[in-house]
């Protein structure tokens, strides 16, 4: 009967769902973006390093954008440490969290769906044609999906982000073809900028290690134009 039927669509959306917060807006990637994510998250690329640079070249574009704004408006810097350009490494050992946060420009609600799945870049087809053709995972960032690298050592992402014009979201996925937005109502206010909290794969425990971040930050840091820091939680 119509009852039990009800009943039954009502549970299996829930089943769907339960790896998002409750209150979620839940939205699909478009389907190039979701081969792409697929690709990357079942890789066994060796260089998996390059994540690091992708995330550290976004937030340095990010700053890049509100010290470009605070030319014409020093207003949009704000007070105290959102006035702070630089980019902060976090690691997490107990929790096996790796987080890079920027006071850049930060992402709206609308930013997150549209820049992080909802609209294929020109190069997201390009790359996967690329990819299928044996090509270099290491050149991602060229191609414009840089972002999604971050599923080489993360099996779970969360982007936490406060524009000047907007209230602080949580962009989350599981790189499961999904991806879900909602208000953020349990971290700590941002001020303004993004983190990006990287639930790393049981196999990627290395990008934990103090020394090794050091190392890979040194590296990939060499054009970067802010202060990077690095700050680790203890065991
Ligand atoms: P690209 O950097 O080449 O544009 P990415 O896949 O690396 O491509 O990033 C996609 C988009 O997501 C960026 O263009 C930007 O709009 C947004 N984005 C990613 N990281 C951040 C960040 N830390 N702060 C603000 N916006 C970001
Ligand atoms: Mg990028």
């Amino acid at each position: 009967d119509a009852l039990s039927t009800d009943a039954e669509v009502v549970k299996r959306e829930s089943e769907s769902i339960k790896a998002f917060r409750t209150k979620a807006e839940k939205f699909a990637f478009q389907a190039e973006v979701s081969r792409l994510m697929d690709i990357i998250i079942n890789s066994l690329y060796s260089n998996k390093d390059i994540f690091l640079r992708e995330l550290i070249s976004n937030a340095s574009d990010a700053l890049d954008k509100i010290r470009f704004l605070a030319l014409t408006d020093k207003e949009v810097l704000g007070e105290g440490d959102d006035t702070k350009l630089e980019i902060q490494i976090k690691l997490d050992k107990a929790k096996k969290i790796l987080a890079i946060r920027d006071r850049g420009i930060g992402m709206t609600k609308e930013d997150l769906i549209k820049n992080l799945g909802t609209i294929a870049k020109s190069g997201t087809s390009a790359f996967l044609e690329q990819m299928q053709k044996g090509g270099d995972l290491n050149l991602i960032g060229q191609f414009g999906v840089g972002f999604y690298s971050v599923y080489l050592v993360a099996d779970y992402v969360e982007v936490i982000s406060k524009h000047n014009d907007d209230i602080q979201y949580i962009w989350e996925s599981k790189a499961d073809g999904a991806f879900a937005v909602s208000e953020d109502t349990e971290n700590e206010p941002l001020g303004r900028g993004t983190e990006i909290r990287l639930h790393l794969k049981e196999e990627a425990g290395d990008y934990l290690q103090e020394d090794k971040l050091k190392d890979l930050v040194q590296r990939y840091s060499g054009f970067i134009n802010f202060p990077i820091y690095l700050w680790s939680s203890k065991e």
